[in-house]
């Protein structure tokens, strides 16, 4: 098996055998872009390493060899030799990008002998050093285990006893004191010797590259971002430039576009006579990368036309790593680049205008779970008082929350249910869980292409970055900002389109929509086929519906409407009532207000259909907790109101269930009390009939919750029938072609569907609780108790509440949709559940053939984009 491919036998095309990384160094490799030359070990490896329990095979031991070989032939170099020895970078490169959650390694190939080679060959004994105690610094670290901590105190304390503050004054006689500190260190802690021979170090670094692939940081970034555990790592193995070598190198990051804005300019950093890992760990503030034009202009010039080409090879904004090795360019990866959603809008319909891509690509690269972001809030400017620092803009939208100070605290107080801030002095991608649970991240080091802000602008959260001003002490839980001291726990503000740390917590304002998401949108609606309607319960959110692009409502939930305290205490009075007259007297109370809110909505909604459920929820879910009236019959003064209390514990005690979920809920109600839909549905025709007249088009479409028998709906539609036949009257009833129709959300009507259909208009899919009957979990405590535990345990790939299950679920709503229009073809269906918003759950529907999906209207933007990707 062919485990092992230098870079000019890959393409762009092979990226899930050379992950992305191998893909791309061997795709410009191929275009003749200046790369440093190597050879990719394939994904396949890495999982063979796996199945081999986390040994190094002996087949691929020759090719490596094989490769090696190569690569000192065409470089005239030889790995591990004394006087001309060749050096590579060992890195990590997974199908999908996952930013600093893997390891490398740098500078292999040096130890006591080679590294005097180094110093002859370059003239330059301090460099070579440098790199040899980086390289220790590293291996001990990621092939050892060797915390970075213990490095980095050594390296402080020679500092300290130098006399020196920053790395560059260190000389080389410092650096060989160093390396012996480090060697000891290594022996200290490893149990052994840093290897001295080559092919030893590359061998170890290769089988601690692929065991990084299962570290614990990579894993929650996975899971985050739904990647396949079982991809593995690609291993890039890629000869060495320097960027320390002196004054005329340099190492850099160029964004091919702004990855904030969008804006067509380059964008990023470099620094002069430093190695990679200085700029992306933000140990070192970096240079802007116009300063370039000035520092190294002939550089500047090539590096942008490398960037063109990039851009249009790839048909996409690139993040490219380059060096400068005494006054030569090497471009050393490129990817495309992560971005905000407000730059993704941007740069991709600024890509179609510029005849790079089109709308079809441009909709399919557009990463719906980031558009929610665009939908995010800023500061109320008016409210802004003490701006305490302005540091560096990374990922925008505003956030508040109360500080603190490191990534194991975010995580427990944001699970107590605290919003944070997480303010460290740089991130690292141990602070993953940390950045995950706040708000928003503060950091008083690094650039915009720090940890912090590629990874929260990945995220999709507010990040401030490389705020010098501010002085940040994690020991003791505090930080000091223009002469004030925060400490955990008090409230702040980040602005992260200014750059902004505000004292307090400034009140928040919601975002309007851009027009490159307006063109972006129209895009999707031109080619997706699935409707989206939105989940809307009231006029104000059937509005905010409208305006987000909803093409009509798929449910509104009538509870919601009885929630206020007004009237909670009127249904209150009709769940006590003890006759049906009592009971009618509470209903009339309570139809003119459902009928104002159904006005409401018929007219937000003039010309589209309006899906009504019939109550729904068990009738205890509107009383009061017993134990709380038990206290009021304590405190009762009078007879009167004890007879009261008495009267309404007897009735919550009568009303228990021990499953209600299961239990009396949804049409159970309106068969056993046909007075209660009775009203909602002549509600619902009065409210037409009073739209019609004033113009309104109306389409009622009344839906029938939790039918598992087909005789139930048949029952409840005729009383829809007669209701509608009384209130609209001849005239009205040729206007208003009201539908009525069922949730599927019980599996036997899904088995059953076919006969459920000759009752119904349409199906909606109440994938809340066709999820918990199916999977027999209750959706309100599965989640709290076990469900974690299944997810973790990887028994479950997502949490089945939140991503459909097509599986399972998935599998009643085919047979269902197969067995409904087998009897009526035309029959409407759509989804309701949760799962309405999120993208692969609808990619599920337009699968399924469905008309809809609906969900809540901040996410209907989303829905729209990622309704148009499934139908490319
Ligand atoms: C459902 O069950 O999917 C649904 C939409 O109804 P509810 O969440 O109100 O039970
Ligand atoms: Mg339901």
């Amino acid at each position: 098996e062919k485990w092992v491919y230098s870079f000019a036998e890959g393409n762009a095309n092979m990226k899930p055998l050379l992950g992305g990384k191998g893909a791309n160094l061997a795709e410009m490799t191929r275009v003749g872009l200046p790369v440093p030359q190597g050879f990719t070990i394939t994904t396949e490896a890495c999982r063979a390493f796996f199945k081999s329990g986390k040994r190094m095979m002996q087949e691929l031991k020759p090719q490596l060899l094989h490769a090696l070989e190569r690569l000192e032939a065409a470089k005239g170099q030889k790995f591990g030799d004394g006087s001309n020895p060749l050096l590579v970078s060992v890195r990590s490169g997974s199908v999908t990008s996952m930013p600093g959650m893997m390891d490398t390694i740098l500078n292999l190939g040096l130890n006591d002998n080679t590294v005097a080679g180094l110093a002859k060959l370059t003239r330059n004994e301090r460099f070579a050093y440098d790199c040899y105690r980086r390289l220790i610094q590293m291996f001990g670290n990621v092939v050892f285990g060797i915390e970075a901590i213990h490095f980095e105190q050594l390296l402080l304390r020679l500092k300290h006893s130098l006399g020196v503050k920053q790395d560059q004054e260190v000389a080389a006689e410092g650096w060989r004191q160093l390396i012996d500190d480090y060697k000891l260190c290594v022996k200290r802690h490893a149990g052994r010797d840093f290897p001295q021979d080559a092919h030893e170090q590359l061998e170890l670094a290769v089988e601690a590259v692929f065991k990084s692939w299962n570290n614990q940081r990579a894993q929650i970034y996975r899971k985050i971002n739904r990647i396949p555990d079982s991809q593995g790592t690609a291993v890039n193995v890629q000869s060495m430039v320097f960027g320390n070598m002196g004054d005329d190198c340099g190492t850099g990051v160029v964004f091919t576009r702004n990855p904030s804005t969008g804006e067509n300019a380059l964008f990023g950093e470099y620094l002069v006579n430093a190695q990679g890992e200085d700029v992306v760990a933000g140990v070192r503030t970096p240079q802007p990368i116009d300063r370039l034009k000035s520092d190294m202009p002939d550089i500047y010039d090539q590096l942008a036309r490398v960037c063109k080409q990039l851009e249009h090879h790839y048909k996409d904004m690139q993040d490219i790593e380059f060096t400068v090795e005494r006054g030569k360019l090497y471009v050393l990866q490129t990817r495309n680049g992560k971005r905000t959603a407000q730059a993704a809008l941007k740069i991709a319909v600024d890509l179609v205008a510029e005849g790079v891509t089109d709308k079809y690509e441009a909709l399919q690269k557009i990463e719906v779970s980031h558009l929610d972001q665009l939908l995010h809030r800023g500061l109320d400017e008016s409210k802004v008082t003490e701006v305490l620092a302005v540091g560096l803009p990374a990922s925008p939208g505003a956030a508040i929350g109360v500080a603190v100070f490191d990534a194991d605290t975010a995580a427990e107080w944001k699970k107590a249910g605290k919003r944070v801030i997480l303010v460290r002095p740089e991130t690292t991608p141990e602070d993953i869980h940390g950045v995950l649970a706040a708000e928003g991240v503060l950091t008083s080091r690094g650039g915009m292409t720090s940890h912090a802000a590629v990874v929260a602008r990945g995220m999709g959260k507010p990040c401030v970055c490389g705020c010098e001003s501010i002085r940040i002490d994690p020991q003791n839980k505090h930080m000091l900002a223009d002469g004030i001291t925060i400490a955990e726990g008090d409230w702040i503000t980040l602005d992260g389109v200014t750059g902004r740390v505000i004292r307090g917590a400034i009140p928040l304002q919601e975002a309007k929509v851009t027009d490159e998401l307006v063109r972006m949108l129209q895009w999707a609606d031109e080619v997706r086929t699935l409707r989206v309607y939105a989940n809307a319960d009231n006029p104000e959110d059937a509005r905010t519906a409208r305006a987000f692009g909803a093409e009509g409502i798929g449910l509104c939930r009538t509870e919601h409407m009885f929630f206020a305290p007004s009237r909670l205490a009127v249904m209150q009075k009709m769940i006590m009532a003890d006759s049906p007259e009592e009971r009618k007297k509470a209903l009339d109370q309570l139809l003119p207000m459902q009928q104002a809110d159904f006005e409401g909505i018929f007219e937000a909604m003039d010309g589209l259909p309006v899906t009504i459920r019939l109550l729904d929820p068990p009738l205890h879910e509107f009383l009061p907790q017993l134990d709380e009236l038990q206290h009021k019959l304590q405190q009762a003064d009078s007879d009167a109101e004890r007879q009261q209390w008495k009267h309404m514990i007897r009735k919550v005690q009568s009303l228990h269930e021990f499953n209600p979920m299961l239990g009396h809920r949804g049409c159970r109600l309106g068969i056993v009390y046909p007075e209660i839909y009775d009203m909602q549905i002549e509600a619902i025709f009065k409210a037409a009939v009073a739209c019609m007249d004033r113009g309104i088009a109306v389409l009622p479409e009344i839906m029938i919750p939790l039918v598992g028998d087909a005789s139930e709906l048949k029952m409840l539609r005729e009383l829809v029938d007669q209701v509608a036949d009384q209130v609209l009257g001849a005239d009205h009833r040729r206007d208003c072609k009201y539908k009525v129709g069922t949730m599927i959300e019980v599996p036997r009507a899904a088995l059953t569907a076919d006969r459920i259909a000759a009752h119904a208009d349409f199906f909606s899919f109440g994938t809340n609780d066709l999820t918990q009957m199916t999977f027999g979990y209750s959706r309100d405590d599965a989640e709290g108790k076990f469900l974690s535990h299944y997810l973790d345990k990887k028994l479950l790939p997502h949490n089945p509440f939140q991503v459909l299950d097509a599986e399972g679920v998935g599998q009643l709503i085919e047979l269902a949709v197969q067995k409904g229009r087998s009897l009526k073809p035309a029959l409407k269906t759509g989804i309701c559940g949760e799962h309405g918003g999120d993208k692969d759950s609808i990619a599920f529907c337009h699968q399924t053939g469905l008309d809809y999906v609906s969900c809540s209207p901040f996410r209907i933007p989303t829905a729209r984009i990622a309704a148009a990707q499934a139908a490319i």
